[in-house]
This record gives C-alpha cells, sequence and structure tokens, in this order.
C-alpha cells in the first residue's frame, strides 16, 4: 500500500501499488496528484501493513 498525501487539501490518496500511482495518479510531467483536488503538490509515502517496526522501536526504548 501507498498513499499520496496532498499538502493543499491535507487528504490521502491510497494506491495497492507504486504502478497504480504512476498509471493512474499522476499528470504529463510525472508528477504525482491528488485524487480529491488534483493538486500536484503531494508527497508518496509507502505504508506498512502491519505495525511490526512500531513495537520493535517500543520495545527498544522500554
Ligand atoms: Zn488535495
Amino acid at each position: 500500500m501507498y498513499t499520496i498525501h496532498c499538502f493543499r487539501c491535507e487528504k490521502d490518496t491510497s494506491a495497492e501499488s507504486i504502478v497504480e500511482i504512476i498509471q493512474e495518479h499522476t499528470d504529463v510531467a510525472g508528477r504525482y496528484l491528488c485524487s480529491h483536488c488534483g493538486s500536484s503538490h503531494t508527497s508518496v509515502r509507502p505504508v506498512e501493513k502491519t505495525s511490526k517496526a512500531n513495537k520493535e522501536e517500543v520495545q527498544k526504548r522500554e
């Protein structure tokens, strides 16, 4: 899972894969587009399917 986070409307657009984002959520210049407002002022982030990494981080602190 990936999300395109929009800095203009603060909403996230989710996609199953980076391929889906490139095929369906980019403009002619290759910029990632928000599907809510159409802004290209966005950031793409991978989304972890489990919270395992977070749990490990917590355990190190304890
Ligand atoms: Zn937006």
